[in-house]
This record gives structure tokens, C-alpha cells and sequence, in this order.
């Protein structure tokens, strides 16, 4: 069978890279990859700078999602695997200028414990007053799609989406909590107050059972911290792949036009004007590419896919001499509520979060900005970008000194936005897809933003093709 795999990204690769492990087991899966840019990776690209790791991209992966570091395990970087130092794991929000670290027992958004909650100046009195009486709200059942801030809203009061749900979402999603679907990006919180009602009662009923559980597993079980990333950046995850993957099958600066369907398979143009002919396609690329390369192949289905709006994402890191800065409030970095109308959504203190990436004596910070309320910073130039952040850490960490190093990456419609209505959206595309002989869909725009999901989604794709090459096979 022969396999076009388009997008070179994380997704593309470990789809490539499970067909290449069916291939040397005997499965007739003759794929090849086609990237349009230069470099494989996509948005993952990280490098050494004297000793100290620059991701230019994602930074890590969540440990409790486990594609990734299963991944990683089989390539061979099982030594190069280290955690965060949840030990540091502060998070502050800005508030008019100064930095109030988020009160002690809130579980994403749901604050689980009284003094901290009620100590916190994060909130004002009335809302706090308010977030003490929603442990009397009663269960209701599943309603239709909403948005993220309508949902913390209806429980917390506007100053919480403002000052909680905003940031932290825009720091995941470079998104925008009013638009953002409350089914999709927090299924756990639907499911809790169709269940409980309340959503603090239910986190603390969940949390209960979690420590139950963890009393009856195995005690000398390692804790997990909550990030995992390799040692020398995640730049590595993707050398380790391109490495088992036949090198004559990947093709980097080819990018795929246009893409055609009939009785003879999937041919797919290239911007050389060539045209080649497959029997199933992965297409591993953002789903705008997706809905322009599958327009002339299935107009619903492009259009569906045309509708899953993206936001864009900079990145600027600065490396500092420890000495030249004054200290850092004692966390892993701080969030930027729109409120505070600000170009920087979230800065990272990388050298707490995972210590041992960072040379002796030096200091990186990793901003950013872009996100759904600052695409217009896309078009300005790397030193007025890195100018406008470096006057924002001077008045929010008082950083005067000149950093020994600035680089700005721009990550333009990287971040797919899983707006109110995502699960619906994506149980229609499935339909459509469904209905096309060999077509499979991977990347983040689907069933989880992050790179763990973007793996899994690549390689469950591949193993789908595979299987039904074996069982081709075998009739
Ligand atoms: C700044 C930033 C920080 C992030 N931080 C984290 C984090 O810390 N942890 C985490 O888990 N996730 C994070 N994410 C999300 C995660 O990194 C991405 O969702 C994931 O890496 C996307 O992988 P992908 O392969 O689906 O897409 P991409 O990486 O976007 O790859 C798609 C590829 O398709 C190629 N392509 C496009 N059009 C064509 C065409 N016509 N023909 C051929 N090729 C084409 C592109 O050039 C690209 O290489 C972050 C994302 C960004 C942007």
C-alpha cells in the first residue's frame, strides 16, 4: 500500500515512524513524508546555547498523558527524560502591575481550600463571598456547549474568569476563554457539575478518592511530576525520530498543492507542479491545510475543517546573567490576564522549572506573546517584539540589564482553538472522513492541543493503515 504522509510535524513523524516499524516487520507499508518547510519538527525546535536549552516552541510534555513518553522509552531517550522541580511550582497572576501567586489548592480553576481561598488578594470580598456559597449549587444535567467563561461565570463570578480562567487558558491555548468550549477543554468540570453540582464539592469529593487510591498503589511508586521534557531539549524527540525513519522516504521543502480522489487512489500535486498517486493519505498538517487540500475532494468536509479557527504564538527567550537581575519571585513564572492589556501572556522561569538545561550562573526567560488578542504583534519586527517584553519584565521584575541573548520565534495559526461546539464539529468531520476510502486526520486540531495527543493521533493513524494492510494481506 502505498502511504502519502503530509506535515512534518510531531504528528506526521511518529505516524511515519510506526508505518517504518510495521515495514521491517513485513507489512507492505511503502509511505513517504512530505514536509514544506525546511526542517522536521513543525512548531518543536529547540537548540544549546552555551549549555543552556532553548526551546523555541513547547517546552514539555504532561506526564500523566502517556504517548509521549512511551515515545521516548522506545527511541532509546529514556536516560534523557527529566521532570520539573515541582518543589518550585509557584504560579503567579499579574494584578495591576504585582505578581499574587495563585492560593494553594486550586485544581486548575477550583479553589479546594478555605484560608488560602479566603487569605488570596487575588479576588475581592464579594467574590470570594460568592465562591463560598457555590458549594451549595445543585446538579444539573449536561446542557448544550458553552463557553469556558460562561461556565466558570455561572459558578465563580466574572472577576475569576478575568483573573483565573483567561490566563491560564490563554498560557495553554493562546486562547480566548469566551470563545473556548467548556465540553472540550474542561470535560472533567461538565462531567462534575452534572454529577455534584458544585464544582468545589465535587474536585474535593474526586480528590478524596484520588488519595484514597494512591494510599492502596504501590507506595514505593516513583511521584510523577507533572511535566516531563528532555534533558537536551525536545529537539531531540525529533532527531530520535528522523533517525528511524528511512531517510529516502522523507522530504523536507516539498510541499503538498492540492490533493485529488478517484477510482485510482489519492494523487497529490506539489508545488513543482508534479503529481504522484497513493492509496491512503495522513494528513499530519494544521486543519486549514487540511480543508484547502481536501476542498476539490469533499467540500463539507473542507469546510468543517475550515471552521476550526487558530491563534498564532511568539516566543522570546532571554538569557540572563544571574547576577545582573534581581531575584525572581520564588515559582516557575507568572500569567498575564488580558485585563491588565499587556503584550506578554505568560512568562516561564526555565531554569526553575527544569533545572540542570541551564548553564551555572545564567537565567532564562521564556515570554510570550501573540495568542487570540495579539496577532497584530505577528507583524513587527524580532527587536521591537523583544523590546516591547523586555520594558514589560522591567516594570513587572524590574530586569533593567540587557539580556546576554534574545531570540524571538513566531508560530504563525499554530494553535488550533477547540471553540464551543469542538466535540460536535468533530464527530462530523469523523462522518466525512468515514466516508473516504484511506483518509486519516492527525495534529492538534482534533482530540488534544498538546504534543502527547498530536503522537497519539499520528501513530494510531498509522497503525490503522497497517492493520488493514495486514488483513489485505492475509485474504
Ligand atoms: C509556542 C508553542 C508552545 C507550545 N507548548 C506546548 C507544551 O509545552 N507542551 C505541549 O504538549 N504542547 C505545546 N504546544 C502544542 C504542541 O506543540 C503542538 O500542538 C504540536 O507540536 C503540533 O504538532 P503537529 O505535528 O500536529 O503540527 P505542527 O507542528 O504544526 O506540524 C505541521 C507540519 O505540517 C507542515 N505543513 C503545513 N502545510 C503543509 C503542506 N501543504 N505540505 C506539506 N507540509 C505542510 C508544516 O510545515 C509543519 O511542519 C505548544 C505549541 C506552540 C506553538
Amino acid at each position: 500500500m502505498r502511504i502519502a504522509i503530509v506535515g512534518g510535524g510531531v504528528a506526521g513523524l511518529a505516524a511515519a515512524y510506526e508505518l517504518e516499524q510495521a515495514r521491517r516487520k513485513g507489512v507492505d507499508a511503502d509511505y513517504e513524508l512530505f514536509e514544506s518547510g525546511a526542517r522536521f519538527g513543525g512548531v518543536i525546535s529547540s537548540r544549546v546555547d552555551g549549555g543552556t536549552v532553548i526551546e523555541h516552541g513547547p517546552d514539555s510534555f504532561l506526564t500523566e498523558k502517556p504517548a509521549a513518553i512511551a515515545l521516548c522509552h522506545e527511541l532509546g531517550l529514556t536516560d534523557s527524560l527529566i521532570g520539573s522541580d515541582d518543589s518550585q511550582r509557584k504560579t503567579f497572576i499579574l494584578v495591576r502591575n504585582r505578581l499574587v501567586a495563585l492560593p494553594d489548592g486550586l485544581m486548575f480553576l477550583v479553589p479546594t481550600r478555605l484560608t488560602p481561598t479566603l487569605l488570596t488578594p487575588l479576588f475581592d470580598p464579594f467574590t470570594k463571598l460568592r465562591m463560598g456559597l457555590e458549594w451549595f449549587r445543585r446538579a444539573r444535567p449536561v446542557q448544550q456547549d458553552e463557553s469556558v467563561a460562561s461556565l466558570v461565570r455561572r459558578h465563580y463570578g466574572q472577576v475569576v474568569v478575568d483573573r483565573l480562567a483567561d490566563p491560564l487558558l490563554s498560557g495553554i491555548f493562546g486562547g480566548d476563554a469566551e470563545h473556548l468550549s467548556a465540553q472540550s477543554v474542561l470535560p472533567a468540570m461538565v462531567r462534575l457539575e452534572s454529577e455534584y453540582g458544585s464544582l468545589t464539592r465535587g474536585m474535593l469529593a474526586v480528590r478524596k478518592k484520588q488519595r484514597a487510591q494512591a494510599r492502596t498503589a504501590d507506595a514505593s511508586r516513583k511521584q510523577r511530576t507533572i511535566f516531563t521534557t528532555l534533558r537536551g531539549g525536545l529537539q531531540q524527540l525529533i532527531e530520535a525520530l528522523v533517525a528511524q525513519i528511512d531517510p529516502v522516504r522523507l522530504h523536507a521543502d516539498t510541499a503538498v498543492t492540492s490533493i485529488a480522489l478517484d477510482a485510482g487512489g489519492w494523487h497529490l500535486r506539489f508545488t513543482a507542479g508534479a503529481t504522484e498517486r497513493f492509496d491512503a493519505v495522513i494528513l499530519a498538517t494544521p486543519a486549514w491545510v487540511a480543508a484547502q487540500l481536501l476542498h476539490d475532494v469533499h467540500g463539507p468536509l473542507s469546510q468543517e475543517l475550515a471552521s476550526i479557527h487558530y491563534s498564532s504564538s511568539i516566543t522570546v527567550n532571554l538569557i540572563y546573567d544571574e547576577s545582573a537581575i534581581p531575584a525572581l519571585p520564588p515559582g516557575f513564572g507568572f500569567l498575564v490576564p488580558a485585563v491588565e492589556r499587556r503584550a506578554m501572556l505568560a512568562c516561564t522561569f526555565v531554569h526553575r522549572k527544569f533545572p540542570g538545561r541551564t548553564a551555572p550562573g545564567k537565567v532564562i526567560l521564556r515570554c510570550f506573546a501573540g495568542g487570540a488578542r495579539g496577532e497584530h504583534m505577528l507583524a513587527l519586527g524580532d527587536e521591537t517584539i523583544a523590546g516591547l517584553l523586555r520594558e514589560e519584565l522591567r516594570q513587572i521584575l524590574g530586569i533593567a540589564s540587557e539580556p546576554l541573548l534574545a531570540e524571538v520565534r513566531r508560530w504563525p495559526r499554530s494553535m488550533a482553538q477547540y471553540s464551543v461546539g469542538h466535540a460536535e464539529r468533530i464527530s462530523r468531520i469523523r462522518c466525512h472522513v468515514d466516508s473516504l476510502p484511506n483518509l486519516h486526520l492527525a495534529g492538534n486540531a482534533y482530540d488534544g492541543i498538546g504534543i502527547s495527543d498530536c503522537i497519539r493521533l499520528g501513530l494510531e493513524a498509522a497503525r490503522a493503515l497497517a492493520q488493514s494492510e495486514t488483513v489485505r494481506g492475509n485474504n
